[in-house]
């Protein structure tokens, strides 16, 4: 793309539950560092949304810089891309306050996933919870942003910041473009048992922090095609879900092969997982190299997420500027003059 034509605004977010497992990477991060050249990218790891449900405070400093960590291994450049960190840049929980007063309470209770929090923990419904959606709309605008990368899971939420942003054009004149979704073509990784969604709740993940050997532990009993019970039994590739992960790491002839050989039972359940073995380690093998040489230089991570804070900031106070004038708040010099 030519430096003369003005890159669209992407804004994604994750929060930051200390390590990636193979689903995120696969289904939203591989994605996050292919849009990378195209758009100017926003990227955030949101510690105040992770702070509705239950968390140590003592580990989240960490956990951010993990996440931090792990982002910039897989390929997240922090010189093309803005990644930094929610809490840092107060113009999101401002506007989100702005957001909420367009609102309504019906709708924030008519959102599945709060329904869903809800109902796993009890005694921890806060308002917090309930208007995280808010917080979500807030992230996205205050950086103008017109595509947002999110899984089908969030759909209703960017449905709802739609809303918002017509509400808000409405009545304080034309502020916000609508943003809209940009869906993972890869929306649904399957754990190793094959059933559920992988997910770190779930425990059937393969973190990318872990070595080759724990890797091949899991995969080793990771669930195959359920007809498949003897190693004479010619199985079905597209009810494996460890076939189903070779289109990530293996190339169009050696997927060729393993489905010629699991077809025809002339290869075992095992050959083909070491196959894919191959392919995951040598993705991991990049990204934990990449890793280690950002943590040879101590304060790294920190640097990068100020140097994203203070980009992020900029473009975050500018749209709090209109924001405030459209509102007809009275403007008063802050500390800063
Ligand atoms: P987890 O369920 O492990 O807590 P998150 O909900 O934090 O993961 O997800 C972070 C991002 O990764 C989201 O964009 C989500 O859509 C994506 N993601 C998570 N799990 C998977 C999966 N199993 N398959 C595809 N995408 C996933």
């Amino acid at each position: 793309m030519s430096d003369a034509t003005p890159r669209e605004t992407i804004f994604s977010g994750i929060q930051p539950s200390g390590e990636l497992h193979l689903g995120n990477y696969l289904g939203a991060i591989r994605n996050w560092v292919a849009l990378q050249s195209s758009y100017r990218c926003f990227y955030c790891i949101v510690d105040y949304h992770a702070i509705t449900q239950a968390f140590e405070p003592s580990e989240m400093a960490r956990r951010v810089r993990d996440m931090a960590g792990d982002l910039i291994a897989c390929g997240i450049d922090p010189a093309q891309s803005t990644l930094f960190v929610q809490s840092a840049v107060p113009e999101h929980t401002e506007l989100a306050w702005v957001l909420a007063s367009v609102t309504s309470y019906g709708e924030l209770g008519r959102m599945t996933q709060f329904k869903d929090k809800s109902e796993k923990s009890p005694d921890n419904i806060n308002a917090g919870l309930f208007t995280y959606p808010v917080l979500q709309a807030a992230d996205i605008l205050v950086y103008k942003a017109t595509k947002v990368p999110v899984g089908e899971d969030q759909r209703q939420h960017l449905e709802l910041a739609r809303e918002i942003v017509r509400r808000f054009n409405t009545r304080f004149g034309d502020t916000f473009p609508e943003p809209e979704a940009l869906y993972s073509s890869t929306p649904k990784i399957l754990g190793l048992d094959g059933q559920a969604k992988m997910s770190k709740s779930l425990g059937n993940t393969i973190s990318l922090r872990e070595d080759d050997e724990a890797v091949w532990n899991k995969l080793r009993t990771a669930a195959t095609d359920p007809a498949r019970v003897r190693r004479t039994d010619a199985g079905d590739p597209d009810k494996c879900n460890v076939f189903s992960l070779h289109r990530f790491f293996t190339t169009e002839e050696r997927q060729a092969e393993v489905r010629k050989g699991c077809t025809s039972a002339s290869i075992g359940c095992i050959e083909c997982k070491k196959w894919l073995l191959e392919g995951i380690k040598a993705d991991l093998e990049r990204i934990r190299a990449r890793r280690a040489e950002l943590l040879s230089k101590p304060d790294a991570i920190d640097e990068i997420l100020a140097d994203g804070a203070r980009r992020a900031r900029k473009v975050a106070a500018a749209t709090m500027a209109v924001v405030r004038e459209r509102l007809g708040l009275p403007r008063m010099p802050g500390p800063a003059g």
